[in-house]
């Protein structure tokens, strides 16, 4: 897992200028457990402008740092991330907890896909939704 010095000196080495309202959205993120909107940031640091906010998040996203889960209602949301690499997820729809998986599942279906259709596949987003372990066993 990440903490701020670690983000810190990551955005240091990629020279980017670690302003305070910066610090604050970074600080504000890695504090969250599970996922969350960039407003759900905004109301924590009331005192940073909306497009850092949201510039923070994205530059943290393009770093690896966070992840963007898309949830079944189509809403997106970011979540501090476990893995760097291109991965999926599983959402529980009942109590919203999100699991990483370890592998993309699809390069078959990457390779078939570009094969039958000529495409050169450049990316591909693919969520899964359902009921965690948990919450089939609380309904039993
Ligand atoms: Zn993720
Ligand atoms: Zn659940
Ligand atoms: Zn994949």
């Amino acid at each position: 897992m990440y903490n701020l010095e670690s983000v810190v000196q990551r955005l240091d080495e990629q020279r980017y200028r670690i302003t305070p309202s910066r610090l604050a959205v970074v600080t504000a993120v890695l504090h969250r457990r599970g996922h969350f909107s960039v407003d759900d940031i905004l109301s924590q640091v009331p005192r940073v402008g909306r497009a850092t906010v949201f510039r923070t998040i994205k530059l943290l996203s393009e770093m690896g740092i966070l992840c963007r889960v898309l949830l079944e209602d189509g809403s997106l949301r970011y979540r501090v991330s476990h893995r760097q690499d291109h991965h999926h997820h599983l959402v529980c729809v009942s109590c919203a907890s999100v699991q990483e998986l370890d592998a993309c599942i699809a390069p078959d279906v990457l390779g078939d896909l570009a094969r039958t259709t000529g495409y050169e596949i450049e990316g591909h987003w693919l969520e899964f939704f359902g009921r965690c372990a948990a919450c089939r066993n609380s309904a039993a």
